[in-house]
């Protein structure tokens, strides 16, 4: 198993030579993705290279705007470029809603060729499903080393209120002018590093998911998260200082993160049980009408309050399991669908029809305790294979990032019931589905408990 990673001489990073043998189609990805110092200014020429028309709508809001926008706007109205600016001006931080994808979509002229995003998550994505509807290619300028949204091909959107997700597509070029994204204020810094680091519970559970359900685990893809990481938890100080070797790194890590979305075509490599928690506390606090946290601030803490339970699973003696005891308190169909409305209000009718199969019969239970049982040492090294928690505490600690879900608002009760829900918010297989299937989610969330 290898891969290269490469720059051209155009700063363009690049992903080839995979070589993996897991049995997946790997696609070496095709988007144009540049990193580097003071690339802005060859926006216009990476663009040229693709060959679009001559006209596009350049979307900004007041503050990437200034950073980059106009700047950007200029430089491709210099190349010949005839360029609509469309600003979302705003007071508070922007919604990605239908507000600001109505401006985009009434923004687009009849003889529109391309769109131009300037900004981070909120505004790649509006843009993003904008671009996918129309289907014209998208140009993504990143402003801040935040979230790995920019390589997505999904947009988590707000309609009347409400969480949604719809498709869209991953830009063709995206450009990370490192000098722009080192101005990016410290918490959207803390955020990438949050959400690069909630990777390693990513990678432990796809590899349970192949020792339980014979998920196919993809190596190379496993190792290109791996590598940036490692590249970054040895530069939290650079990170900190958002030197350009720091920023370089971080947004390295959270792009090629994206990129193995692209490779192998699904997201396993990069969310697992940590962002179904940060997914909850968001959409949560959005039903009851308060402020949601920020995505990456919350998976950097969701995967400071999982990581424990691995490594107290690692120890586990599977063995002692009492099968006759877990089967009389196995949860039936019809309890299953009443704690699904607890747990997640509205939402809990669609996450049940997309994860039919989170409805488990015991003979399929059995038959994951069982396997659970005879292939435990693969669990373990799975888990063993993730660095003490200390590693990623003082990684945070160093660079103030917030630690607790009370620094993000979040009250005991929504913890609580977030870590009870976090298995039951998609069917992708995860080390607090076999706790609870083993039937020992009271004891291991003993600390957090239900009223
Ligand atoms: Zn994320
Ligand atoms: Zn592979």
């Amino acid at each position: 198993m290898s891969y290269d990673r490469s720059y051209d001489k155009d700063n363009r990073l690049i992903v080839s030579n995979i070589k993996c043998a897991c049995g997946s189609v790997h696609n070496e990805p095709a988007q144009d993705i540049y990193v580097g110092s003071g690339i802005i200014d060859n926006a216009a020429a990476y663009i040229q290279k693709r060959g679009y028309g001559g006209n596009c709508v350049l979307v900004a809001d007041n503050i990437t705007w200034d950073i980059a926008g106009a700047k950007v706007s200029a430089a491709l109205k210099a190349a010949g470029y005839r360029v609509h600016d469309c600003v979302l001006r705003r007071r508070e931080r922007l919604e990605p809603n239908e507000t600001a994808v109505g401006e985009v979509f009434l923004a687009l002229q009849a003889d529109t060729d391309f769109l131009v995003s300037v900004g981070s998550g909120s505004i790649t994505d509006t843009v993003r499903v904008v671009a996918a509807k129309v289907g014209l290619p998208q140009v993504c300028i990143g402003t801040a080393p935040s979230m790995d949204g920019y390589t997505s091909s999904i947009c988590p959107l707000t309609y009347r209120g409400v969480k949604i997700h719809r498709p869209g597509k991953c830009p063709e070029i995206i450009i990370c002018d490192t000098d722009i994204l080192r101005t990016a204020p410290m918490d959207m810094v803390c955020a990438g590093v949050g959400d690069v680091l909630g990777k390693y519970i990513a990678k432990a559970d796809w590899k349970i998911g192949r020792v339980i359900n014979d998920e196919v685990y993809c190596d190379v893809c496993g190792e290109i998260v791996t590598d940036a990481l490692e590249r970054l938890l040895n530069n939290i100080d650079e990170i900190k200082a958002r030197s350009e070797k720091g920023i370089k790194l971080l947004t390295e890590a959270l792009l090629l993160s994206g990129m193995t979305i692209m490779i192998i075509g699904h997201t396993r490599a990069v969310a697992s049980v940590e962002h179904n928690i940060a997914h909850y506390w968001e959409m949560m606090q959005m039903f009851a009408g308060r402020p949601a946290p920020g995505h990456g601030a919350s998976v950097g803490v969701s995967t400071l309050l999982v990581w424990p339970v691995f490594k107290r699973f690692a120890g586990e003696d599977l063995s002692k399991l009492e099968l006759d005891a877990v089967r009389e308190r196995a949860i039936s169909r019809e309890a299953r669908v009443k704690w699904m409305k607890k747990a997640y209000g509205p939402a809990a009718e669609p996450i049940m029809e997309e994860n039919e199969e989170d409805f488990l019969d015991w003979q399929e239970q059995c038959r994951r305790i069982e396997r659970a049982q005879a292939r435990f040492g693969e669990i373990k090294q799975c888990i063993d294979e993730m660095p003490p928690i200390s590693l990623i505490e003082d990684a945070m600690r160093r660079l103030g990032a917030p630690m607790t879900p009370e620094a993000l608002g979040i009250d005991t009760a929504l913890l609580n019931t977030s870590m009870r829900c976090a298995k039951d918010y998609r069917t992708r297989y995860t080390l607090f589905k076999l706790i609870s299937e083993c039937g020992l989610e009271d004891e291991y969330l003993a600390e957090y408990p239900i009223a």
